[in-house]
């Protein structure tokens, strides 16, 4: 690990805009890529005392949500539980307990790749250094991405906080030195493209304050699955966030996104559509899995996550959809 400075930020102002530096809060993730040497700050901004650790129900219904609100406290969160099950459901399957003691709501929303190649400075990223080439395309890359992959970066988003928060419809406040602005969590993240280095809309020295959901549907059934090797501590070889709503025997709403496979949290417009005004019913539910993964594109491992995806999304379906 290279030298580092630290400072101690009281406020979002005095946080923002220090140069070169990144946010520590949780440490969940940076301090193992610093381990590493992947990354290498030359001051770290400590911002476990800026406050912005609340929940809070907005007068008029939506949920505002601190960046720095733990994994553990959000998914436990009485209105959390109740009106946004998915998400307390998505939080509670990932990682470890002590894991989501530490991490922050906005830390996860900046989660790293799982890539072995990125964490490996021994070997060629994109991501880690542009320019460098990608190890996973011609090697291991059973886990990663179907969806949403370049010639330079097929990396999963590890994520399942924000698989949830894309079917939520969430919306990420980022302070800067010239203010606040709102992005729509579905505009939040990017494609690898020919930049996988730049993954998020957050510019340097950028603070993500708040997350903020939709007033909860109150008709709406929730469901997180997640498929994955092992039963706990792991991460989602496909998973899926529906958000629906049934009204005489047809899906009135629906909000399908997916896990495990996208390069970016991946919302199913393809899945949605196929669905909306249609009886909720088995075979309708495989119809949709199948225009959810039309445009998969497998890499030479990874060919298993089609099926594994369209089974993952017809069962979450049908979960989403019983007794509502
Ligand atoms: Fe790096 Fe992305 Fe290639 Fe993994 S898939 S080696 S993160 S460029």
């Amino acid at each position: 690990m290279e030298a580092f400075s630290y400072v101690r930020a009281t406020d979002a102002a005095g946080a923002v805009g220090v140069g070169d530096a990144k946010f520590i809060a949780g440490g969940t993730t940076l301090l193992d890529l610093m381990k590493l040497d992947v990354e290498r700050p030359a001051k770290l901004v400590d911002i476990n005392r800026i406050g912005l650790d609340t929940i809070e129900r907005l007068p008029d219904g939506r949920l505002k949500i601190g960046a720095l609100v733990r994994n553990s406290d959000l998914a436990h969160h009485e209105v959390v539980k109740a009106e946004y099950a998915v998400l307390s459901e998505a939080l509670l399957q990932g990682a470890s307990a002590q894991l989501r003691n530490m991490a922050t709501t906005g830390g996860n929303l900046l989660q790293r790749t799982r890539c072995m190649y990125f964490r490996n400075t021994a070997m060629a990223c994109n991501k880690r250094a542009p320019g460098t080439g990608c190890s996973a395309i011609e090697g291991d890359n059973r886990s990663l991405a179907i969806f949403g992959t370049s010639k330079d970066c097929i990396a999963t988003n590890p994520s399942d906080m924000n698989v949830a928060l894309t079917a939520l419809e969430a919306v990420v406040t980022i302070q800067g030195k010239d203010g606040s602005r709102e992005v729509k969590i579905g505009d939040f993240f990017l494609l690898p493209g020919t930049t996988p280095h730049v993954e998020t809309v957050v510019a340097p020295g950028e603070l993500i304050t708040h997350v903020t959901l939709p007033a909860a549907r109150k008709g709406s059934k929730q469901v997180y699955l997640k498929l994955r090797d092992r039963a706990s501590y792991e991460f989602a070889l496909a998973s899926a966030a529906v958000v629906a709503e049934v009204e005489g025997g047809k899906i009135s709403y629906l909000r399908v996104a997916l896990g495990g496979v996208g390069t970016k949290p991946w919302r199913s417009h393809e899945a949605e559509a196929a669905l909306l005004h249609h009886a909720a019913e088995s075979a309708a539910f495989h119809r949709a899995a199948a225009m959810a993964v039309r445009d998969a594109r497998p890499q030479s491992e990874n060919g298993f996550k089609v099926e594994l995806t369209k089974r993952c999304i017809a069962h979450a379906l049908k979960l989403a959809t019983v007794n509502v």
